[in-house]
């Protein structure tokens, strides 16, 4: 018999999306995977000379907990330059990718019976995490505001009970990037109605055409005491594996990060710090400008070819790399019992047209599918054409009857 904890989580959905078509895969069958999280490209040539520097120095000890001086230090200055406002190195946690960062603020922020406000469709490991940390998760639907919440729509989520919102722009999995005069408005709730701001920027490196990412801090300062800044190298620099992150907020908060990592994981990896803070020591934005304009571009031919298939809008697809699709248009069911869900379809997609995809049930929306343009190109463009054809001819009413 296991904690009663265990109930409260599932292995995420987008690892089981993964999983699906791996193992679709691996019994022969031919699949494109655009489940991806991440992108696909060589390492940042300073993260590899970093690493390898790291590695002949010998380096092989513990660091402090919240990871080395050197980079607490570099990432206050990039922080610095980001949101206008000087960061000290102890107002900064370096964890074990953005998902120890958000885990930490759930632990540090949430007691039993706090409820946490999550906009909606979400990142799976939003709410999973609050309930881990005895919270209770509360949804703000965004789905008919072309996924940007409503400032009166938040306001009304809010109980005596309230502890934080999570707020993630650029959004996983919608691609909606926050206008600067929303997060204004939400900090000045935050501060009017006495609840923190989880600020997860992990993709703030990708928005496109005239969207802009605001940090809200650089937006209210006022607000700084009362916000998490969650980001990470993963989706930056294109190193999910190399897991390193960061939390920054107020010296109390971070303290108390600290008192936690250090009995759960200790620092990060010491190898991958030495290599990202070779990075930030460069201070060479060209790799990061590389991947941007190559994802801008696969972001330009998935939406050309998406305007194609009849009855499913083009995404917004306003930052990220994924491609949120509404598919309610395939779900109508005219009087078809039992209705086809999004799982069908993304089975059926996987079954018949060979290509993956993560459905939005994971993400808490019964209406969505995303797919992501961060894998190869050459796949993306196939797995693309293969659900195009696949819903060019799949008959919606009659056809999805299981
Ligand atoms: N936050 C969001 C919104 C994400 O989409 C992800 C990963 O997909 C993370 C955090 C976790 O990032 P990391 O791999 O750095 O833990």
């Amino acid at each position: 018999m296991l904690a009663r904890r265990t109930h409260l989580f599932t292995n995420s959905g987008t690892a089981r999306a993964r999983a699906a078509a791996k193992a679709a895969a691996e019994a022969g069958r031919d699949v494109v995977d655009l489940t991806t999280g991440e992108i696909w490209s060589p390492l940042p040539p300073a993260v590899r000379d970093g690493a390898i520097a790291a590695i002949e120095r010998g380096i092989n000890r513990y660091t402090d907990t919240l990871g080395l001086a050197e980079l607490r230090a570099a990432l206050a200055h990039k922080l610095h330059v980001e949101t206008q406002q000087a960061w000290r190195p102890d107002e900064i946690a370096v964890t074990s990718g953005a998902k120890q960062a958000l885990f930490n603020a759930a632990m540090i922020l949430i007691d039993p019976g706090d409820e946490v406000v999550i906009p909606s469709p979400y990142w799976t490991t939003f709410p999973a995490q609050v309930l881990i940390a005895g919270g209770t998760p509360v949804f703000v639907e965004t789905r008919h505001r072309a996924f940007i919440p409503s400032i009166d729509d938040i306001e009304r989520s809010l109980t005596s009970r309230t502890r934080a919102l999570v707020v993630n722009t650029p959004n996983n999995p919608t691609g909606a990037v926050y206008p600067g005069e929303l997060l204004a408005q939400i900090a000045e709730l935050a501060i009017a109605r006495d609840f923190w701001i989880i600020f997860d920027e992990c993709y703030s490196s990708f928005v496109y055409e005239s969207h802009v990412h605001h940090p809200i801090v650089s937006l209210v300062p006022e607000v700084r005491s009362r916000t998490l800044v969650v980001n990470a190298f993963s989706k930056a620099l294109a190193l999910t594996g190399w897991r390193i992150g960061y939390l920054a907020g107020s010296k109390e908060a971070i303290d108390a990060v600290r008192a936690l990592q250090s009995h759960t994981t200790s620092n990060p990896n010491v190898i991958a710090q030495h290599a990202v803070l070779e990075h930030l020591r460069r201070n060479d934005a060209s790799f990061e400008s590389g991947l941007r304009s190559d994802l801008a571009a696969a972001r330009r031919i998935g939406l050309e070819k998406l305007k194609r298939i009849p009855g499913i809008p083009t995404p917004r697809a306003d930052g990220g790399f994924y491609f949120y699709l509404d598919v309610t248009s395939l779900l109508r069911t005219d009087g078809a019992d039992p209705a086809p869900t999004i799982d069908d379809i993304v089975g059926r997609l996987v079954t018949e047209a060979g290509v993956a995809g993560v459905a939005g049930s994971a993400f808490g929306d019964p209406g969505g599918l995303r797919i992501s343009y961060g894998g190869p190109r050459e796949s993306f463009e196939l797995g693309l054409d293969r659900l195009i054809s696949a819903f060019e001819t799949w008959d919606a009413a009659a056809d999805l009857v299981m």
